[in-house]
């Protein structure tokens, strides 16, 4: 009997959770272990949303989403995944920029930048306390009006490499731009600044297959090839879900998929309230993203000393967030995983990213989207080239995901890699009050996105659904230890 088959599946559950994203899994994980019967849905056949890797013949594992993430994590794997996940976490130590402003490479920690815009960048010492007082205060959540230009620029007038060298890397990393609320950057560079770039050593491979372990020792019930065509509501009430036509009742949902899709398509829209609709219709997608996954000959080693762990290349003479998702690029980030990174696998890989529009590949025809993959992976291996000059003959495979491949995968409208922007928290937060034992948790906004981001939310949003399962009357609960096909 293949693992995805409904076989055995209940007809009622606690909670049914739809996707299994960092968000979804976690939130999975804990209630689980606050002794609730849950059940995963997951349309992909393999769980961990965005943060999973796939397979190409000759052993390649590609990394989908890992280049990089802040040291919190570890925290936040220990304290709700246990330590067999947070040992993982890894320090990446060369963090390199090549511009046509600068070319450095730093630890991206606060005493290295610190040193770096005093000396190379002549900030004051009493300037950059300043800001970093302010990115750290409590208050500053309070002021969503201020965006991020307005910031940078009353901090560092007339100094755009200061600019460019704080925030390209923060848009890069979550596809934020300079018209964002301060609040979204300045928290997302303070976190990095904390500690540095980090990642999981071993891959995706390892993370999720370690996540799943956690799940099935929790009894979490894990079916993957499942989409969710419908949550089931009845008079402002969660019923459950339908799934590949059939019906499976639970007294909470929590929705992992996209929150616009989540509103707009697996809900019957007559479930919501009128100003909550017209309130969500205003929330944007995130933006996407191009990657190129190039897997080197099996004993091939990259040079870590050109490289670095993670390189923002560009050749734009000034830096403007909008420019990283110009078509065809000229701005790049490179994630070099080295031969010590999977122990015992002989290849490396190098992953380019580069923000992107949906509109520039949706309406492209077939041969047309073809010939532009063909175009982003030889404009990469090119520029690839002019830092390591024999790396085209030591490709073994290379491969283009687009905004539409990851419109595919996920459901995801527009391919959004983070989401929704910022506004798309309050209409998640607001789900449980228009649909009584509907959640929602998943990337919304720069906060609550991202590894660290999500992983977060899945815990708030799990002590949530466990208040409203506590506080339910003692449910008559038919005998659902049979399977569907018994
Ligand atoms: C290219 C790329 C690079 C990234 N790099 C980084 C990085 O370096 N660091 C970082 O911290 N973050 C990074 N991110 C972001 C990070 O991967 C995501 O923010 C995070 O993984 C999203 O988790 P999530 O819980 O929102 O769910 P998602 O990962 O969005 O998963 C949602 C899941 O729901 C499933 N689903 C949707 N609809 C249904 C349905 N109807 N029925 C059943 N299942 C459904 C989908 O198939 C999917 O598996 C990157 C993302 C991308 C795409």
């Amino acid at each position: 009997m293949p693992a995805d088959s409904h076989w055995g599946i209940r007809r009622e559950y606690d909670v049914i959770v739809v996707g299994s994203g960092l968000a979804g899994l976690t939130a999975a994980y804990r209630l689980a272990q606050a002794g609730f019967s849950v059940l995963i849905l997951e349309k992909h056949h393999l769980i961990g949303g965005l943060a999973t890797y796939f397979r190409r013949p000759g052993g390649i594992i590609f990394d989908v989403s890992l280049h990089g993430f802040p040291r919190a994590m570890r925290k936040s794997l220990s304290r709700y995944w246990g330590e067999e996940l947070a040992g993982p976490v890894t320090r990446l130590e060369d963090i390199r920029f090549d511009n046509p402003q600068f070319q450095l490479s730093t630890s991206f920690d606060v005493d290295d930048v610190r040193t770096l815009l005093v000396d190379r960048f002549h900030v004051s010492e009493a300037q950059l306390e300043r800001f970093w007082q302010t990115i750290c205060r409590r208050q500053f959540f309070d002021d969503w009006r201020l965006s991020t230009r307005q910031m940078l620029e009353e901090f560092f007038p007339g100094q755009p490499e200061v600019i460019r060298f704080l925030l390209e890397p923060i848009c890069y990393a979550n596809g934020s731009n300079e018209d964002d609320p301060a609040v979204t950057f300045a928290v997302v560079l303070a976190n990095f600044l904390r500690g540095g770039v980090y990642s999981f050593l071993g891959g995706t491979d390892r993370f999720v297959n370690l996540l799943r372990d956690k799940l099935r020792q929790a009894n979490v019930d894990i079916r993957t090839s499942s989409r969710v065509e419908k949550i089931i509501v009845h008079k402002r009430h969660v019923q459950g879900v339908q799934v590949n036509g059939r019906i499976i009742r639970a007294q909470a949902v929590l929705s992992n998929a996209h929150l616009l899709a989540t509103v707009f398509e697996l809900v019957e829209p007559d479930e919501f309230g009128e100003d909550f609709l017209q309130e969500a219709r205003t929330v944007r997608p995130a933006c996407s993203s191009t990657q190129v996954y190039l897997a080197f000959q099996p004993g091939y080693k990259l040079p870590r000393k050109e490289l670095g762990d993670l390189l923002f290349r560009s050749k734009e003479k000034d830096f403007s967030p909008s420019g990283l998702s110009r078509w065809p690029p000229s701005s790049r980030t490179y994630t070099f995983y080295y031969h010590d990174f999977r122990p015992g696998h002989p290849r490396c890989y190098a992953v380019s990213s580069t923000n992107a529009r949906y509109e520039d590949w949706a309406n492209l025809s077939p041969a047309d989207y073809q010939s532009a993959k063909s175009r982003l992976i030889e404009e990469t291996i090119c520029d690839l080239e002019e830092l390591v000059p024999d790396v085209r003959k030591a490709i073994d495979w290379a491969e283009a995901a687009t905004p539409r491949t990851f419109a595919r995968y996920t459901g995801h409208p527009e391919g959004a890699n983070f989401g929704t922007k910022y506004e798309g928290l309050a209409i998640s937060r607001a789900i449980p009050r228009q649909i009584a034992g509907l959640f929602h948790a998943g990337s919304v906004g720069i906060l609550m996105s991202g590894y660290l981001g999500t992983v977060n939310y899945g815990v708030l949003v799990a002590s949530e659904v466990e208040a409203f399962l506590k506080r339910l009357p003692s449910p008559n609960l038919e005998d659902n230890s049979q399977s569907w096909n018994s």
